[in-house]
């Protein structure tokens, strides 16, 4: 196992910074890429025995995370919702929870599969509500799955408040929170009296949409060591070679997401000043914009807007060039997509409507390309679809301010 280093150095250097004891002097984390390792007699079983229980690359990222995550304990497992299966396994039959009614897709899935099941008892409530939410914590309750700002609707939750009026309640509850939108880089939840904090390392972390892999971190070395007990015996560890790849996408990881956050800025007041209901916590005028900066170091790189008209979102999303339509975010190109079609299908409408999920939502997920091109290839979109009218061209470039080049 890598040497932790004694001294904890600001979170750009300690993503590039690299200490191990590998026998070769390394500069970077070294492939483990076997299943098993041999015992060096028969009693002596050693460090590593077999993959599913331990992988020396994979401990290397593990530590490294856990240094990013401000975390004493951090684990690597095949997916982001992967973690939220190992998460929800540590509940006993018949558990309540309460959970928001704007998260992620797979989420909603699986919290609704094992509600239909019996398993547990999951209570959706509005999280940006937050005397509400404390209203309905009981003594039934075992945990709290919190995100934020979620997505594609940007609604900001205000964990410290909703994390210590549940423990003051009853120490015992697990705050969960889903930390995929802002990354390490942006915010640490766990300083926020989290108690379980998790990843889909699939978006950010990594960066560049070429594996899927989830981060589990606590503070408690109690939960800990239940989350590595279910990880250990259902063998959802991420693999060798995943973990190395995840290795090296982290090393970029600050400056990705400072690039991402800086043209989302210019992206959504391109938007706004074109008169379009935009999304995102950056802008002055978004409603828990002060919360959102009392939690966070940056507003990220998603927003989301609406057109007013279903078909006319659908033209503008067919018709981008450099956003790709796809699901997914924190890749470093940049993506176009609409939630009710893609990402969020797996909510039925009625729900959707329910929640005032907008069927028109575009959501954008930026990358690290040259904000001008971004903001031309959106014009040439939002032209050809007729959200915008060719005699507004004009107002439309000065508000901007950037070269166009149509
Ligand atoms: C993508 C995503 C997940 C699921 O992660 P996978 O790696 O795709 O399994 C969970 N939460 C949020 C907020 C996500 O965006």
């Amino acid at each position: 196992m890598p040497p932790k280093s004694k001294k904890a150095y600001s979170l750009e250097t300690e993503l590039v910074f690299s200490k191990s004891n590998d026998q070769y002097n390394a500069s970077v984390p070294p492939l483990y890429q076997s299943a098993t390792f041999k015992q060096a007699s028969l009693d002596n079983m050693g460090e590593y025995d077999y993959t599913r229980s331990g992988n020396p690359t994979r401990t290397y990222l593990q530590n490294n995370m856990a240094r990013i995550m401000k975390a004493e304990h951090a684990f690597a497992v095949t997916s982001g919702m992967g973690c939220l299966d190992v998460i929800t396994r540590l509940l006993s039959p018949g558990d309540e929870v309460i959970a928001g009614d704007d998260l992620y897709g797979g989420t909603h899935r699986l919290l609704t599969y094992l509600n239909n099941k019996g398993d547990l008892k999951v209570h959706h409530h509005d999280t940006t509500n937050t005397e509400l939410i404390i209203s309905k914590i009981s003594s039934a309750t075992k945990m709290i799955f919190l995100e934020s700002p979620t997505n594609p609707l940007i609604k900001v939750v205000d964990v410290r408040s909703i994390s210590k009026a549940a423990h003051e309640i009853n120490p015992d509850i697990i705050i969960v929170f889903d930390n995929t939108m802002m990354s390490p880089v942006l915010m640490t939840p766990l300083d926020l009296g989290v108690d379980i904090q998790y990843e889909s390392a699939t978006k950010y972390l990594n960066g560049h949409h070429d594996i899927m892999a989830g981060i589990i971190a606590t503070r408690s070395a109690q939960l800990a060591e239940r989350v590595y007990f279910v990880i250990n015996s259902t063998g959802c560890g991420l693999s060798p070679f995943d973990s190395w790849l995840l290795c090296r996408g982290l090393k970029t990881l600050a400056i990705r997401v400072e690039r991402q956050q800086e043209n989302c800025q210019k992206i959504a007041q391109f938007l706004s000043n074109t008169g379009f209901k935009v999304r995102y916590p950056g802008l002055k005028d978004h409603p828990q914009h002060e919360l959102h900066k009392s939690m966070c170091r940056g507003f990220g790189g998603v927003l989301s807007f609406e057109t007013g008209n279903i078909k006319m979102s659908e033209k503008i999303v067919e018709n981008t060039d450099i956003f790709g339509i796809a699901v997914s975010f924190g890749c470093v190109n940049s993506l176009i997509s609409m939630p009710c079609k893609m990402s969020h299908a797996s909510i039925d409408a009625k729900t959707r409507e329910e929640r005032d999920f907008p069927e028109d939502l575009i959501r954008l997920c930026i990358g690290i390309e040259n904000s001008d091109d971004l903001i031309d290839d959106l014009t040439k979109a939002l032209l050809k679809s007729g959200a915008v009218k060719v005699n507004d061209r004009d107002e439309l470039f000065n508000a901007v301010n950037v070269q166009f080049k149509l």
